[in-house]
């Protein structure tokens, strides 16, 4: 009994040593104007190039993960810094701002949007309130989100920013609101600041309206958005997806070759095999749109199509549970409408 009880003490010391550190350390809140950021925030940097970026956590924005579920990036130049997206509450744009000015002082120069979904978006509110009031850039198609309902049957503005209201609170409250974009482009669009140059490429409607990379050319670097995902399974599952543009896209960023080192995706982890992040986002699309085509062409049904069809290379993936059944049902849907 004694000798039960002395082990039982030895393992709480054990697992006071042991776990206490860590879990303070990981939820060490840190204020913002916001509300309290307690997720772990780490400023990764590309190479040794003037490219730094955060990464978010797997899965859907909730108040656990705080909304910290997107990835986001700067590029620093001699002139100033270009962001590229923000983050998912305005808090954690807050966080992003502070890690801004660890590396640097110069201004916000520009802040580009990979597209508008609120993950990515909600950030834009710190950096216009904190930050200089920088311009903000997205390709034209994201403006469907802001103006609400026009042919949006996906994500629009106001029905988010409610859910979000409800399930990232308080980080994201009655405060919090849409900024939309300053300036839009079109097909493509380049510029200099600083020294570098930026390359912003329309690939869209894919993931979204408004689908949008940016090449940083001086350093072979690749924002992504949403268009790729770093070792996890795509998002397919949305109304707005068009998986043969996005095919197209990937091809694109596929033919682009030694021009891109370094991608940093939308969501997942950054990789320096550009390949590598292409084929896999593309095998998984075409490895899902084969089943369902053969399922639509023999008349199986979806359940039962998707019980027959051999997940073993992807279950392991981070984001498989949450999102592969709704992506092979978009695609079943996809193969449906183009049958009859
Ligand atoms: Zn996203």
């Amino acid at each position: 009994m004694l000798k039960k009880i002395l082990i039982g003490s030895l393992l709480t010391i054990a697992a006071l040593y042991l776990g206490t550190p860590l879990a303070a350390a990981e939820t060490r809140a840190v204020e913002t104007p916001y509300g309290a950021v307690t997720q772990p925030f780490k400023l990764h940097q590309v190479g040794d190039t003037p490219v730094y970026y955060i990464v978010g956590k797997s899965g859907v924005p909730d108040a656990v993960n705080e909304g910290h579920t997107s990835n986001a990036g700067f590029v620093v130049t001699s002139e100033g810094v270009v962001v590229f997206d923000v983050l998912g509450t305005p808090a954690l744009g807050y966080r992003m701002l502070q890690r801004i000015r660890e590396v640097t002082e110069l201004p916000i120069k520009l802040i580009v949007i990979s597209h508008y979904h609120a993950d990515h978006i909600y950030g834009l509110q710190a950096f216009k309130q904190h930050a200089g009031d920088p311009p903000v850039l997205a390709h034209r198609g994201t403006l469907g989100y802001v103006g609400g309902s026009s042919g949006s049957q996906g994500e629009d503005a106001e029905r988010r920013l409610a859910q979000r209201r409800e399930a990232l609170f308080p980080w994201v409250d009655e405060n919090t609101y849409i900024v939309v974009p300053d300036q839009v482009f079109d097909d493509d669009k380049q510029f200099r600041i600083g020294g570098v140059d930026f390359e912003l490429k329309y690939l869209g409607p894919a993931h979204a309206p408004g689908d949008a990379v940016m090449l940083v050319h001086n350093y072979g670097v690749l924002f992504g958005g949403d268009v790729l995902y770093g070792g996890r399974i795509p998002f397919l599952d949305s109304p707005e997806t068009d998986v043969g543009k996005w095919m197209e896209g990937l091809a694109y960023i596929a033919g682009l070759k030694e021009q891109v080192r370094y991608i940093v995706p939308g969501h997942g982890s950054l990789s320096d095999n550009a390949q590598e992040v292409v084929n896999t986002t593309r095998d998984y699309i075409l490895y899902v749109q084969a089943a369902m085509a053969v399922a639509v062409k023999e008349m199986v049904p979806f359940d039962e199509a998707y019980e027959n069809t051999d997940w073993s290379r992807y279950e392991n993936m981070p984001a498989f549970a949450a999102s592969n059944r709704g992506n092979a049902y978009r695609i079943y849907l996809e193969e449906e409408a183009k049958a009859f």
